[in-house]
């Protein structure tokens, strides 16, 4: 028997049921790049900006998939509704098998208010800063509570990913090389709370006193936040209470000032940005290539100039 494909509209009802199947089917969309896309970003509009988002970032091994599954017991134990999304702008591959591996996530797996899901960006037409967007909004409409974002890949990506961020988490750890591991991927200006995990380990209290050193430079107004380090043991949830404390002491601190709303201005900005400079990509990939070949003749053999050639392919997209 022939089954229909579910419309926008169910999928969108089901997410508000938290249904795993229709929140994934919405998040594999977004990956696709679905034309169908645009409808459901429409009716999930007036949902946007529900759930404070926690970016968790740190280099590969610091322990942020221990950390990030620690945050989901322990914001359960608290009553809330738990989202993570993994992102991983590396990927090409889709349909969460980076996290199905994740044998430590498993304890959530049969938690109908815990979603977690991976997602790849790189097939999405505005990239990163509006996949991930796109993504929350669909957290958004289940009504979680928190959406813990983590970062699978490294470098640049990172940062970028954070930026999606209420509350950016840098993770840190000792013994995995010299000086603090977050400042090569250029992360620490981003930090709102600095955790020195494996704090089990030798060369802690040392790690902690570099980062509240390196704190202590940061020109900060009297009623800015100064990012707090905390030390945690994620692997024995260790430190995750007062962590949860900190990531609900900074969302009231950035509500009572205009960072709340810069930051979210800022994201969606990136998000429109993304889309309008994608659609632009797309058109010229689709329409503009023919024109240039054409114009380009004219250009090399200086019959007209490249900035009025540009703006003639500009034009006709
Ligand atoms: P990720 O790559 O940043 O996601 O790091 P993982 O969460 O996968 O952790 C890397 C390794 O460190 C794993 O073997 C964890 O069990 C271990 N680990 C995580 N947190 C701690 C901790 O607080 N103390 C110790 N000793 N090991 C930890």
């Amino acid at each position: 028997m022939a089954r229909t494909q579910p419309t926008v509209t169910e999928l969108i009802e089901g997410a508000r049921q938290r249904n795993p199947r229709a929140l994934g089917r919405l998040i594999t969309l977004i990956e696709n790049n679905s034309p169908r896309l645009r409808e459901a970003m429409e009716l999930m509009a007036p949902d946007t900006g529900r759930a404070h988002v926690v970016g968790i970032t740190g280099s590969p091994g610091v322990g942020k998939s221990t950390s990030t599954s620690a945050l989901v017991t322990e914001l359960r134990a608290r009553g809330q509704r738990v989202g993570v999304l993994a992102v991983d702008p590396s990927s090409p591959f889709s349909g969460g098998a980076v996290l199905g591996d994740r044998i430590r996530m498993q304890k959530h797996a049969l938690d109908r208010e815990v979603y977690i899901r991976s997602m790849a960006t790189r097939g999405h037409l505005g990239g990163l800063s509006s996949a991930a967007p796109q993504a929350l909004r669909v957290f958004d409409v289940a009504g979680f509570d928190t959406v813990l974002v983590e970062t699978v890949g490294v470098g640049q990506s990172e940062v970028e990913i954070t930026r999606t961020a209420d509350t950016v988490l840098v993770l840190n750890a000792p013994g995995m090389g010299d000086g603090i591991q977050a400042a090569k991927a250029g992360i620490l200006e981003i930090a709102d709370i600095f955790v020195v995990n494996k704090a089990d380990r030798d060369g802690t209290q040392a790690l902690v006193r570099e980062l509240r050193n390196m704190v202590a430079l940061a020109t900060l107004g009297p009623d800015d936040w100064k990012p707090p380090i905390v030390k945690t043991v994620a692997s024995e949830g260790t430190g995750i209470s007062e962590l949860v404390d900190l990531i609900q002491q900074h969302r009231v601190h950035a509500e009572r000032s205009s960072a709340w709303q810069a930051r979210r201005l800022e994201r969606a900005r990136a998000e429109v940005e993304a889309l309008a400079l994608g659609n632009v990509r797309q058109r010229f990939i689709r329409n503009g290539q023919q024109r240039v070949e054409a114009i380009a003749a004219d250009v090399r053999d200086g019959r007209t100039d490249p900035y009025t050639a540009a703006d003639v392919i500009l034009e006709d997209l």
